[in-house]
């Protein structure tokens, strides 16, 4: 048993990874949850289109300030719908990946299902801004051996698993890994009634404050993950540039996007794993 792992080799001399993510959810989700039928309410529908209308150009405007690139996750409807969308992002700087057609829930969808919409996000990416999206990350966060395979065979990384503190190898992915808890919906996303309130923002910055101090300190990758429609609010803005200008400054730290930490990797060595390398328990022998 290996108690201490090797550190992991960023570029250049630096310590640690930063990398600020935006799943631009906006209606995906709603149109998949009413694939079958849209209901007579549009409150929540209202609430995502804030997202685009507001949200986005106030995240965008603040990266800006910050002269910090991010890594956009769009499903493919949501480009559709807003042909401008991708183009104008990386017209700024920022790179823009995958993230399902119609943010499909993998575990509401077949193997088939998933390699049509993979199969249709990339040629609406390739059609709207001239080359092959690089990389992937799940509606949700799940993944499938047959997500892994499909995701190898376009030369994909993903970053929708959190099986590390930093980039790693599973079953030949480069995996750009994610964390629940550094993702804004569990915190703020809030859709009425019965959902539970939303945390205060002074909560949640300072948290993730300590979240990244301690990465850094570890040596790991601080990925943070806000959408559109629940982080583009102000006061949730100011927070997050609150905490994103220190990692900016810091000379230790490398800010970077997702497709860039994940080319880095291709020329580290090791932190390779199989994502089911166990028998289950109804195929062993016995205790031992
Ligand atoms: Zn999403």
């Amino acid at each position: 048993m290996n108690w201490k792992p090797a550190p992991y080799p960023w570029p250049d001399g630096h310590r640690a990874g930063a990398c600020f993510t935006v799943d631009v959810d906006a209606t995906a989700p709603w149109l998949w949850q009413h694939r079958t039928g849209l209901p007579r309410g549009i409150a929540a529908l209202e609430h995502r289109q804030y997202g685009r209308r507001r949200g986005l150009p106030r995240l965008i405007e603040m990266l800006g300030r910050l002269d910090l690139r991010a890594t956009f996750f769009v499903p493919g409807v949501v480009a559709e719908e807003h042909p401008g969308l991708l183009p104008g992002l990386v017209e700024r700087g920022h790179e823009v990946a995958l993230h399902g057609y119609y943010h499909e829930l993998v575990s509401e969808t077949t193997d088939a299902q998933f390699t049509e919409s993979l199969e249709a996000s990339i040629a609406l990416f390739e059609a709207q801004i001239g080359a092959r999206p690089a990389g992937f990350r799940s509606p949700a966060w799940e993944m499938t051996p047959h997500m892994l395979a499909e995701l190898r065979r376009f030369a994909l990384w993903d970053s929708s698993l959190m099986g590390h503190d930093h980039p790693y190898r599973l079953d030949g992915v480069t995996e750009v890994p994610v964390r629940w808890e550094n993702d804004d919906a569990i915190f703020f996303k809030f859709l009425g009634p019965g959902d539970n309130p939303p945390h205060s923002e002074t909560e949640v910055g300072a948290r993730w404050t300590r979240e990244a101090a301690a990465q850094v300190r570890d040596g790991g990758l601080f990925m943070l993950t806000v959408h559109d429609w629940i982080s583009g609010r102000a006061a949730r803005v100011d927070m997050l540039e609150d905490l994103l200008v220190p990692l900016c400054q810091a000379e230790s730290i490398w800010t970077a996007t997702c497709g860039e930490i994940a080319a880095h990797h291709q020329s580290v060595t090791g932190f390779e794993y199989h994502a089911r390398p166990i028998v289950p328990i109804n195929e062993r022998t016995g205790h031992g």
